[in-house]
């Protein structure tokens, strides 16, 4: 019986974590993207960069694919392995969107995320775009910022770093 009721309470915390996260993501305007078949033939290779002066940004998606009249953005992850994206990978192809958007004058309503064993499909919401937005204000005050906090709590990062022997901040 004693089994039996801790294997329901880690059933109930398991269910409690994960409505909790998911309502963080929502609140961060971070979708979590569905898992769709996608026609991999019809992606075209992305050539030449995008480039973005309104918001000074760059950037090279894997691959292209016009449909509905529209060109949608894919980024291909062949090493990951997961049920859901990284919000990493999500805001790289957000980033991708708001180019799609500049360069062709039509905002994407989407984006693909290939991971080795899915396709997800990440919509490219208002919020999200703006989490995006924010995201890269943040990032360009840090590059004036004599010292940023690392954004992470791995010693192992820290370890692998290139920056690793001038950080001050390193955790190992
Ligand atoms: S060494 Fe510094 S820059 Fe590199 S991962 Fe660690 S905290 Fe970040």
């Amino acid at each position: 019986m004693r089994w039996l009721l801790l294997a329901l309470f880690l059933a109930l915390a398991g269910l409690v974590f994960w409505s909790w996260s998911r309502r963080q993501r929502l609140a961060a305007g971070m979708p979590k993207g569905r898992v769709v078949y996608a026609d991999t033939g019809a992606w075209q290779r992305c050539e030449r960069p995008l480039f973005s002066p309104r918001y000074r940004l760059a950037g090279k998606p894997d691959y292209l694919v016009e449909e509905r009249g529209c060109i949608v953005p894919v980024e291909v992850k062949p090493g990951r392995d997961s049920a859901e994206p990284y919000e990493g990978d999500v805001l790289q192809l957000a980033a991708y969107c708001l180019l799609v958007e500049g360069q062709y004058g039509q905002r994407p309503r989407y984006g693909y995320l290939k991971y080795s064993q899915a396709v997800f499909c990440i919509d490219y919401t208002h919020s999200l775009r703006q989490l995006l937005l924010d995201r890269l204000d943040t990032m360009r005050r840090d590059l004036r910022a004599r010292d940023v906090p690392p954004n992470h709590t791995e010693p192992r990062r820290c370890l692998r770093c290139g920056h690793r022997r001038v950080c001050r901040e390193r955790l190992a």
